[in-house]
Order: C-alpha cells, then sequence, then structure tokens
C-alpha cells in the first residue's frame, strides 16, 4: 500500500478556503485521503506514492489561499487506510482552540466582477462574499467558525447557495456567510421620515443624497462610517461641527487606485500598503489640498473600497473621494449597532444606510503609514486583529491590558501573541466597556482558564485598565513600566527576547519606577534579563500633572522654569496666553506641580514657543503641527544643540535656541527643523556613547514621539552611521497602542516561560 502522512496545519487556516483549496491540490497530485478542521487548525490524512506526497506538502507551504496564513505544518507518517479517493470531512469537535480567527478580508476580484456582471445572481448585492473574501472577524460570535456562529445564523441558505456551499470545487464551499439576494440580509436607506427600501434603490439614493452634499451614515463592516463629498467644503465643515472634530483629519475613501494616486504621493511601497488585505487608511504626503479634511496637515490618509457596499456606492455616483470617518464623537469608540447608531448619530448624519446583518463586535479601520524604516501601523483594527503578531514562548496563557490611552489588549496562548483591535481611550465609557468586552471576548473565544492566567498590566495605579486587572480572579499579577513596554514591543515583534538592546522610549507620559511622570527613557538589557534605565531627559516639572497634555503653553511653563534669562512669553513675537502665567505661578509654589521626563511635553513647549499656544484638540496634536512646520523648511538646517552628560540629556541649550532664534525673527519652520535635528542628534549622540559603554550593538526605538517620521528617519540615520542596528515598531504601533504586547513580553517569565534557542 502507498504510505501515507498526517498533517497539523496551525495558523490562520480556517474560514479562509483552505480545505477546498487542499482538495484540489491532493486530486491534482493523485493523493486520497481526507481534510477537516480542528480545534487547532487543519488536519490533513493524505496517502500515495512518497514523492507525490512531497511536492503536495511543498506545493501547500509555498502557495497557501491568499487569505491564509500558516503558522507551522506538523508532519508524521501514519499507517495508511487504502483511500481512493479525497475528501472533506466534518469538522472535529474538541482539541485546544488555538485555531486563528481570520481578519475580515476586503471583496474578492471574483466577487467584484459578480457584483458588476448583468444577469449574475448575486449582481449588485452587497453582502457578497466567498471563501477568499468577506467578514470574518467582525461576524465572529465563538468558535470553531461556522456559520451558526457568526452573525449570519439568522438567514437560511437558499437552494442555489447551499448548493455553492455544499460543492467543493465551487469559490463558495463553506463559505460560512455565503449569501445571495434571495436569501441573505439587505440594505436599506433611511432619510427622516422616508425609507428606501430594496439594495439597489437604497444605495443609489445615498450615492445621491452623498452628490448632493449630505451627511450620511453608512454601515460597513466593523461599525458605521460618517461619509461625505469631501471637496464640498461645506459638508465637511458641516461634519466637524456636529461630530465636534474641530480640526482632526478626516479619512478619505477614494473610489479606485487612480484616484487615490491622485490625493497622495505613493510608491510602490505605500501602494502595496494600500491594496494589501488589510486595506487601511494609508497617511502620505498629500498631492492636493482639501479645504476643511486635514487642517494644517501635509498629510492625507487614505484608503480604498473594500466592502461591496463601497464599489456599489462609487459605480452608482457617489462623489469619487469620500470622506469615510468613524461614526462617534470625538475619541469614542465606533459606534456598530444598529440603534445605539440611530440614537447616537441622530444630530449628525442626515440619513443612513442600514444593513441588516448584525455586527459581532466593532472594528475601526486601521491606519499605516510608510516612513524610511519600512512600513508601521499607528493603529491597528480591522484588516489585522485579532492576527497573532509574535512567538512568545509562554508555559501558559497570559492576559496583556495595555495603556488607558489607545488601548488594545494582547492575549497569548500556545505561545502565539494575538493582539485585539484598537478599542479607544478607556476614560470614555463606551471604550471601557469595549475593552472589558474584548477580555470577555478574546478569553472566552480561547478557553482561558482564570486560575491559570497570568495578567500584565501597567504600572500606573490610577489607569483603569489596572484597576480592571486587580477585578480578575488570576493569581498572577505582573505590573509593568510603560516604557519598558514600549521597547520590548519591538523586540517582540523582532523575535528577539534575548537581544541585549539599548532601547529608546520617547513617549507622551507614563508612569515611572519613582512614581514620576516619565517619557524620555533610555534603557539597556533585554526583554529576558530585563531593561535598565541608563539615561533619560534632564526632569522638568509638569504643573497640573497629565493635564498639562492638553495646553501647550501649560507644559511649557514647566519646562522653561529651567532656564535662565526668560524674556517675558506674554509679549510678541511668543503672546502666551494668561493660562500661561497661571502655570508658572504653580511652578514658582511647587503646587500641583510633577517631576517628568517627558519627550512629549518637550515637543509641546516647542510648539508654543513657535505659535502653537492655544489648546490642542486632539492627543498628540501640538507635537504633529511641529512636525509639518519642520517638514516645511529648507533641508540641511542645523541642529540645536542638546548636550548629554550621564545620564542627563539636557534640554535647556535647546530650549534657548529656539527663543533666541524666534526673538531673532529667523523662519518657524527652520526653528522647528532646526529643533527636530537637535533632538536627532542629540538623543542619538546619546545613544552611540552608551551603546559603546554597554557594549551594544542594537538601538530600539518606540513611543508615542517616534510616531513623528522626521524624528524617527532622521535619528535612525545618525545610528545606522555610527553604525548601529536599528529596529521600530512594525506590526504594532509605538504609540501606546503597542504596549499590550511588551507587557505580555515582560511577563513571561512570571508565566514560566521556557525560551527556547530558536528565539535567542
Ligand atoms: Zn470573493
Ligand atoms: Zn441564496
Ligand atoms: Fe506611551
Amino acid at each position: 500500500m502507498a504510505p501515507a502522512q498526517l498533517l497539523r496545519v496551525r495558523g490562520v487556516v480556517q474560514g479562509v478556503g483552505f480545505r477546498p483549496f487542499v482538495f484540489r491540490l491532493a486530486r491534482a497530485h493523485g493523493l486520497a485521503g481526507w481534510v477537516l478542521n480542528a480545534g487547532e487548525g487543519v488536519q490533513i490524512h493524505v496517502e500515495g506514492p512518497a514523492p507525490a506526497l512531497d511536492s503536495f506538502v511543498a506545493e501547500l507551504a509555498a502557495h497557501p489561499p491568499p487569505a491564509a496564513r500558516i503558522a507551522d505544518i506538523e508532519r508524521g507518517a501514519v499507517a495508511p487506510r487504502g483511500f481512493v479517493e479525497f475528501g472533506i470531512r466534518e469538522s472535529a469537535p474538541g482539541g485546544a482552540l488555538t485555531v486563528r480567527v481570520s481578519p475580515d478580508l476586503p471583496v474578492c476580484e471574483a466577487c467584484v466582477a459578480e457584483l458588476f456582471a448583468a444577469g449574475d445572481r448575486r449582481h449588485g448585492y452587497p453582502y457578497v462574499n466567498c471563501t477568499d473574501c468577506g467578514p470574518r472577524y467582525s461576524i465572529v460570535l465563538g468558535l470553531p467558525y461556522d456559520r451558526q456562529r457568526t452573525t449570519m445564523r439568522g438567514w437560511t441558505l437558499c437552494p442555489a447557495c447551499a448548493a455553492d456551499y455544499d460543492d467543493p470545487l465551487d469559490r463558495r464551499f463553506h463559505a460560512q456567510p455565503v449569501a445571495c439576494p434571495a436569501c441573505g440580509p439587505h440594505f436599506r436607506l433611511r432619510h427622516g421620515e422616508r425609507e428606501v427600501p430594496g439594495d439597489e434603490a437604497a444605495i443609489r439614493e445615498a450615492a445621491r443624497l452623498l452628490a448632493a452634499g449630505l451627511v450620511l451614515a453608512v454601515k460597513g463592516i466593523g461599525g458605521y462610517h460618517l461619509a461625505c463629498d469631501a471637496f464640498d467644503a461645506a459638508a465637511v465643515a458641516a461634519l466637524r461641527e456636529r461630530k465636534f472634530r474641530k480640526e482632526k483629519p478626516f479619512a478619505l475613501m477614494a473610489g479606485d487606485l487612480a484616484a487615490a494616486r491622485r490625493l497622495i504621493e505613493l510608491p510602490a511601497a505605500a501602494e502595496a500598503l494600500l491594496t494589501s488585505t488589510a486595506r487601511p487608511i494609508v497617511l502620505a504626503p498629500a498631492r492636493v489640498e482639501i479645504p476643511g479634511v486635514a487642517p494644517n496637515c501635509r498629510d492625507l490618509g487614505v484608503m480604498l473600497p473594500y466592502a461591496p457596499l463601497h464599489h456599489l456606492l462609487f459605480a452608482h455616483g457617489a462623489p469619487a473621494v469620500l470622506v469615510l470617518t468613524s461614526a462617534n464623537r470625538a475619541s469614542e469608540p465606533i459606534a456598530y449597532e444598529d440603534e445605539e447608531a440611530a440614537a447616537r448619530l441622530a444630530g449628525i448624519a442626515d440619513a443612513f444606510l442600514i444593513g441588516d446583518r448584525p455586527i459581532a463586535r466593532r472594528m475601526d479601520d486601521s491606519v499605516c503609514t510608510l516612513s524610511a524604516l519600512g512600513p508601521a501601523v499607528l493603529r491597528r483594527a480591522r484588516g489585522y486583529a485579532p492576527g497573532a503578531v509574535a512567538r512568545l514562548p509562554a508555559a501558559g496563557p497570559i492576559l496583556a491590558l495595555g495603556a488607558d490611552l489607545k488601548s488594545a489588549i494582547t492575549l497569548v496562548v500556545g505561545g502565539d501573541a494575538f493582539v485585539s483591535q484598537h478599542l479607544g481611550d478607556l476614560d470614555h465609557y463606551d471604550a471601557c466597556r469595549a475593552f472589558q468586552e474584548t477580555v470577555r471576548d478574546l478569553t472566552a473565544m480561547y478557553e482561558i482558564d482564570w486560575q491559570r492566567v497570568v495578567v500584565a498590566h501597567d504600572l500606573h495605579p490610577q489607569y483603569a485598565s489596572t484597576q480592571f486587572a486587580r477585578t480578575l480572579a488570576s493569581s498572577k499579577m505582573v505590573p509593568v513600566q510603560h516604557h519598558r513596554a514600549h521597547v520590548a514591543s519591538v523586540l517582540a515583534e523582532r523575535q528577539a527576547l534575548d537581544r541585549p538592546v539599548l532601547g529608546i522610549a520617547f513617549d507622551g507620559t507614563g508612569y515611572g519606577d519613582d512614581g514620576s511622570i516619565w517619557g524620555g527613557e533610555l534603557f539597556a538589557g533585554s526583554v529576558r534579563d530585563g531593561l535598565a534605565r541608563v539615561a533619560h531627559l534632564r526632569p522638568a516639572v509638569l504643573p497640573g500633572g497629565d493635564a498639562a497634555a492638553r495646553h501647550p503653553v501649560q507644559a511649557a511653563a514647566g519646562y522653561l522654569a529651567e532656564l535662565a534669562d526668560l524674556p517675558d512669553l506674554t509679549a510678541a513675537p511668543f503672546g502666551f496666553p494668561p493660562l500661561y502665567l497661571r502655570a508658572r505661578e504653580l511652578v514658582r509654589k511647587g503646587v500641583r506641580t510633577f517631576p517628568t521626563t517627558s519627550a512629549g511635553r518637550l515637543f509641546d513647549t516647542a510648539a508654543a514657543l513657535l505659535g502653537f499656544t492655544r489648546p490642542i484638540s486632539y492627543e498628540g496634536q501640538a507635537a504633529i503641527w511641529l512636525e509639518q512646520l519642520a517638514r516645511g523648511a529648507a533641508p540641511a538646517a542645523p541642529g540645536y544643540p542638546l548636550p548629554f552628560a550621564a545620564p542627563e540629556l539636557d534640554f535647556r541649550p535647546l530650549l534657548a535656541a529656539v527663543i533666541a532664534d524666534r526673538r531673532a525673527g529667523r523662519p518657524v519652520a527652520e526653528i522647528a527643523a532646526a529643533f527636530h535635528h537637535g533632538l536627532a542628534a542629540g538623543v542619538a549622540a546619546a545613544a552611540v556613547e552608551l551603546a559603546r559603554r554597554e557594549g551594544l550593538d542594537t538601538v530600539v526605538l518606540s513611543g508615542g514621539v517616534f510616531q513623528n517620521r522626521l524624528l524617527l528617519e532622521r535619528t535612525a540615520a545618525l545610528l545606522a552611521a555610527a553604525p548601529l542596528t536599528v529596529w521600530t515598531n512594525h506590526q504594532v504601533p509605538a504609540n501606546d497602542g503597542g504596549i499590550s504586547l511588551g507587557q505580555a513580553a515582560l511577563a513571561l517569565p512570571a508565566a514560566g516561560a521556557g525560551l527556547p534557542r530558536e528565539l535567542r
């Protein structure tokens, strides 16, 4: 009898057309046996001539279906059973639930073709999908992944769809969300008292209203969007006013790649990001100016259609470029339930385009950008979550709760680190609820035993996530210092847990070992042996503590108090408002002031000195403003001094130079550039000195401040010239959205990790 083998394939292998693919591949190789979905992935029994078996496995590993992500294939000889055919078997129950849920996928080309093929039974159907495309995580209610455990369970397949679903050779074989106009959910439009039923009529009317300048709430994959014509300045202004969003840039959806190319600069790597299966918003230098969309910003955030509905809207006459922003107010999470959306968006949207298919969990659009160091995720959500981003070899499960701003959690099961979608800022009730739901959601999905789980959380005693950690029934709590977590997030991504590095965390704020507000920290060490703080920005005081983050002049009052011979900053050219004087009074009296080494607040101080004297209207705004200003300057401006005398980087000469040049009337763009260049040069010089002292050859850059491309690229270039190896975040954000991954890595010793050689 021919030899037989049993293969166990792990990774994203369910709900992505894996079994029909295996079926066709096995038949093409003349092999017999079966394939089935099991708790830990896909199992394949194949028998046939040895060379055919080998080439079958090689082909499987090299060219899996487009949406699949194979983590590993375990392969062993078993007794042949004398099969004569290859078949697809029913799912095997039980087994450890380490099977991965696929992120949501964009509609594929074959489905788009059907969408626009006259006479096709899914012509114009906004819920068209197949095993290569469509919703996944956003409709999953439980595991294993089948229709009864998705939000499609309320719709029964018609005979035609059932035939597609049951045919191993069909593109829709076991596509759980499969549907058609005869049996599936539909869209309708609500405009005041008027309701337009029927997919085509509703979508046509929505497109017409968008073209007429109205603001629409549109139900998407992970929640509702607010949409309007991007080139209709009045519509954009109305949306801003109703959404209480003064200045934060809006994301755009371009009808197609050609339209996107007219909006932003798209080198090949950026285009690859834009068209990748995550279909993120790509933040790139703008090629056009669109009034009101991204005030004071040289970048635009653009995405391409990813749901069939988006393609239909553009085809039915919607404006070629839409503002498409999460339906919420300020930094609340995206609305995803119909009644919730109707209530929350009542005063914002003129009309609602509503789809019947429920959304299991809210999911914002992801945001990516491209720097000289490669692609970076700034917000990780739809299309990425809940993908595994790293192997963390823990003996038991780890739940890491992240930070309070830009919350996201990480769950480590079976050595895989799954990072949740972006959940928002936990000081909002809805975000806090989403955070708790996500903890329940992921731990239930992977059947986590609360007695065994190690819970990692931020060191900050007042964080909502820390307080939530205390309510959990876990026996092991691991507090992790915020900036060490930032550095560790990069090392986790790189699978370099034993690698000794110099880690630089430049950040807004985080709770330090000594209870002060850290944010300009340099560490030496590794994830395995711990990260020792070896240097930091010279401490300043922050009047009003974290509240100073909203008022650049308030932060400035603290940092500038360190300087001698300060001019009157309320006078020209500075024109600081009275808030500055009140904050300076707090500093003088030592009332409600907190020591800080925050690099973020240093940026705020420089921004205030160059004219950003109003309060910010979104997080990080002053620093972003300063970067945009600097990018407008002629290149090669020499930097201001930032001397290093261990363990302190002294910011005083840097700020003194900013003040002197401003008073001398130097153009503010040039001053902003010299500030960036000086900071980069000072940090790089300190890092080179410390790396030499500690015998290190690798520098890690993380923390929210390194989302600043100018600072990141300049610092990295200087370090690379040293020469040192430079690593930064790619898969999780450098901002607090990446904290939970770093926490999980630093909790490994507590989780009884035995680090295998391969990860050192
Ligand atoms: Zn498809
Ligand atoms: Zn049907
Ligand atoms: Fe942070």
